[in-house]
């Protein structure tokens, strides 16, 4: 690896949050580098699936450990539009964290969740409802991702057998992180993470729950942007409100 795939490799996991990373020591990372490669059947490119999927939750789970398993992805079909694999955002020790549907066009660019209009008003949401509150916090305070991480054409919904592949890989985020709630935005993060087929409309304002995690659900940021949806985003305050009193009073 030369200097600058080194930087960019460094500056991928700094957009992805990680503040530390470990450093194997020269001799054992030597001992990997010179080992000689085992033998592997050619695969062909089209076959996706034959990417096998980790452990739900290997022992010593880690993000840095997620990122690596979920390498060059190609297990589902979204791999082939997409520019940047979306991961995830924030404090890997957050006490909440918000879970969207899967990258637009912007974070597909970036790389990183929620940094479109959507994202904006997601900041807005936190910040303001926070500091209205008198809970100090700011956006890179809490963990940001999506259920899928890879940008599905067109912004169209995930399908469920991508949300399926990719949700092993969000439950892995969820476990590893382990926050004191999650904040489900719109009605694929909130059936993704508790399983209920109803619309988000009756599910928001209600806590359910992901394993022993509560989970409250809320309109999606972009929903909140359509002009017609203006009473809904009274709504979504008022959710955000129980969410920030919950985990941080
Ligand atoms: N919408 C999402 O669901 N996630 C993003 O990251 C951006 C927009």
């Amino acid at each position: 690896m030369n200097a600058s795939q080194l930087r960019g490799y460094l500056e991928f996991y700094q957009d992805l949050g990680f503040q530390t990373l470990y450093r194997r020591p020269r001799t054992e990372a030597a001992a990997i580098e010179t080992a000689p490669p085992e033998e592997t059947p050619a695969v062909p490119e089209e076959v996706t699936v034959s990417q096998p999927l980790p452990d739900l939750a290997p022992s010593g789970d880690s993000l840095f450990r997620i990122v690596e398993d979920i390498g060059d992805c190609r297990r589902c079909r979204l791999h082939e539009a997409r520019t940047k694999i979306v991961f995830g955002v924030g404090n890997e020790k957050a006490p909440l964290v918000f879970v969207g549907e899967g990258p637009g066009a912007d974070e597909d660019a970036q790389g990183i969740p929620f940094v479109g209009r959507a994202g904006q008003l997601l900041t807005q949401m936190i910040e303001g409802t926070a500091q209205k509150e008198g809970i100090p916090l700011q956006r890179d305070e809490v963990y940001i991702c999506n259920v899928v991480k890879c940008r599905p054409p067109g912004n169209r919904t995930p399908e469920p057998d991508e949300m399926e592949i990719c949700g092993q890989f969000l439950y892995r985020q969820l476990s590893t992180i382990k926050p004191k709630a999650i904040c489900a935005l719109g009605g694929t993060a909130a059936r993704a993470l508790t399983g209920h087929k109803e619309g988000v409309t009756k599910m928001r304002g209600k806590w359910f729950q992901w394993r022993d995690i509560p989970v409250m659900v809320t309109y999606h940021p972009s929903y909140l942007l359509r002009p017609y949806n203006q009473s809904a985003k009274r709504e979504a305050w008022e959710d955000l409100k129980r969410v920030l009193h919950f985990v941080y009073d």
